[in-house]
C-alpha cells in the first residue's frame, strides 16, 4: 500500500489519531449554538489551506507515485525523534480539545454559555492546540521524507496561524474583557511563559 519504508506507517497511525481526536469533538460539540463569531475574509480558505497541508500532500505521497521525484533521504535518527514528537504532539491535541469541551469549534467564534478556560493545558499557555499542530507538522517533516508532503502541514498551517492568533486573542478580548488581559499576563502563546510580563506586555 505504502510505497516507502515503515515511517509512513507511523505518519499515518498519527494521522488518523489526529482526524479521529477532531472528529470526536466535531461530534460532541455539533449542537452548540453560535452567539457570536469573529469571522474575516479568507477564514475558510485557510481552514481548507491546512486540511491540504496535513491530509491532502501525505495522502499523494503515501498512495500515489506522484510524488516520488521529489523524495529525499533523512538522516536515521530523524523519523525516530518524528515519532516522539508526533506522540506529545498527539496528546496536546487531544488534550487542549478535552479542556476546551463544549467551548471547543473549528471557527473564531463563542457559543452559548462559552466560558474562558485557563486550567489544564490552557494554565500556562493560551494556544496549547496550535501548538500541538505545529509539533505535529515538525513530525510529519521528520517522517515524510519528501519535498512536498513532509513540509506541507508546516506550510499551510504557518498563514492560518498567523494571521488567526492576532484575531482569535482580540475577539476573545471583546467577549471576556479584562479576564482575557489578565489571563494573557500570565500565559505565553505557544510555551509557557517564564519571564512575567509587563502591563500589556505581549509573549511568545
Ligand atoms: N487557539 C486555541 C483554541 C483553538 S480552537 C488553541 O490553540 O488552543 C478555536 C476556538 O477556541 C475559538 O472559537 C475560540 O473562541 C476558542 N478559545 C480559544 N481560547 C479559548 C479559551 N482560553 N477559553 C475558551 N475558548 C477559547
Amino acid at each position: 500500500m505504502f510505497r516507502h519504508s515503515p515511517w509512513d506507517f507511523v505518519f499515518f497511525a498519527g494521522f488518523c489519531v489526529y482526524a479521529w481526536t477532531r472528529g470526536v469533538y466535531e461530534n460532541r460539540t455539533r449542537l452548540n449554538r453560535r452567539q457570536a463569531e469573529a469571522t474575516f475574509p479568507g477564514a475558510r480558505l485557510l481552514l481548507a489551506f491546512v486540511f491540504v497541508g496535513v491530509a491532502g500532500f501525505p495522502v499523494i505521497y503515501l498512495f500515489t507515485p506522484w510524488f516520488a521525484f521529489a523524495d529525499y533521504g533523512l538522516p536515521a535518527w530523524a523519523p525516530w525523534l518524528g515519532t516522539a514528537v508526533m506522540v506529545l504532539a498527539l496528546w496536546l491535541f487531544w488534550r487542549s480539545h478535552s479542556d476546551l469541551g463544549l467551548n471547543w469549534s473549528m471557527h473564531l467564534e463563542v457559543r452559548t454559555g462559552h466560558e474562558l478556560v485557563t486550567s489544564g493545558v490552557y494554565a500556562r499557555v493560551r494556544h496549547p492546540m496550535y501548538a500541538a499542530i505545529w509539533a505535529f507538522s515538525l513530525a510529519q517533516w521528520l517522517l515524510v521524507s519528501n519535498w512536498f508532503a513532509g513540509p506541507a502541514a508546516a506550510a499551510c498551517f504557518a498563514p492560518l496561524y498567523f494571521i488567526r492568533t492576532p484575531r482569535e486573542e482580540r475577539f476573545l478580548r471583546d467577549v471576556f474583557g479584562p479576564a482575557y488581559d489578565a489571563y494573557r499576563q500570565r500565559t505565553g502563546r505557544l510555551v509557557p511563559r517564564f519571564v512575567k510580563a509587563g502591563p500589556g506586555g505581549t509573549s511568545a
